[in-house]
């Protein structure tokens, strides 16, 4: 049996919450400068502006965004994890901890009614899986409201079937146009019932940018749904060009018989997440 600390917990997630604000992963800044080659003229220099903007981030230590997002947490316990405290207050205090020493910007209100913000960023959306082992894994992966607003669930039926998956998720896209700032990392949750199809959509989006499916299904859609997207003309910030996604990425769950949940995550071009293992 592992013993962790609660503190321990709090100062890595500080430490991640402003590393996922500030620093783009490799495999997201490789796929956007092989985005910038394949366009031409408008929509290179947005290309080229992006990666800028990222590289100076980097370079300075500044929030990539100003947009620095509602804290999303997944993490994973191993069943010989013991924690001596409450793993969601020690998260919690770690955001609150990050977001105010990384300057970042506070965009949590304790009410969607009140609208009063709650000055730290917390509470997060804190998503707790058990598998075996004896490792405590914590993802951070701020969202910003631009791309989250753009997301939606709708529940097909069977008789949709694969077209019926196309359709929604074409417009979907589309319709969010240049709003949720392209280029855009797609995740598609199908199957489950409704929460567990949003669920799996959002997670779908922790996948390495050139990760393909295992599931051949699911693989062949992620290249169909890639091929239509960028023939959609929405472009880089929605002014037109090839590359309306970096990727697509599908995450298949069980479902009822008579059902056909579908989720579509929209992650924008700062496509954040960074990974501590305790
Ligand atoms: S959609 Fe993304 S890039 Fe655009 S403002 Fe929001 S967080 Fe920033």
């Amino acid at each position: 049996m592992k013993n962790i600390e609660p503190s321990v917990i709090t100062e890595n997630v500080a430490r991640l919450c402003i590393e996922a604000a500030t620093y783009i992963e490799n495999d997201v800044l490789s796929c956007l400068r092989r985005a910038m080659e394949r366009e031409e003229g408008l929509s290179k220099e947005i290309m080229q502006q992006i990666i800028e903007n990222d590289e100076l981030a980097t370079r300075e230590h500044v929030p990539m965004c100003q947009d620095t997002g509602i804290t999303v947490v997944f993490v994973e316990i191993g069943y010989d994890v013991h924690i001596n405290g409450d793993l969601y207050d020690a998260i919690n205090k770690g955001i609150s901890k990050g977001y105010t020493e990384g300057y970042l910007r506070k965009s949590v209100v304790k009410s969607p009614l009140n609208r009063v913000n709650t000055k730290d960023n917390t509470p997060g959306i804190i998503h707790v899986k058990f598998v075996k082992g004896d490792n405590l894994k914590i993802t951070i992966c701020p969202k910003g409201a631009g791309s989250e607003n753009m997301s939606k669930v709708k529940m097909l039926v069977p008789a949709d079937g694969i077209d019926g998956i196309k359709k929604f998720v074409l417009e979907t896209v589309t319709e969010a146009g240049g709003r949720p700032c392209p280029p855009l990392v797609v995740g598609v949750g199908i199957g489950g019932d409704t929460e567990k199809a949003a669920l799996i959509a959002k997670e779908s989006l922790l996948r390495p940018i050139d990760d393909e499916s295992d599931d051949p299904d699911a693989n062949k859609l992620e290249k169909e749904l890639y091929e239509m997207l960028n023939k959609s003309g929405v472009g880089p910030m929605g002014l037109g060009g090839k590359t309306t996604a970096l990727a697509v990425k599908v995450n298949l769950y069980p479902c009822h018989i008579a059902s056909l949940p579908v989720a579509v995550n929209i992650q924008c071009h700062a496509s954040r997440h960074k990974v501590v293992i305790l």
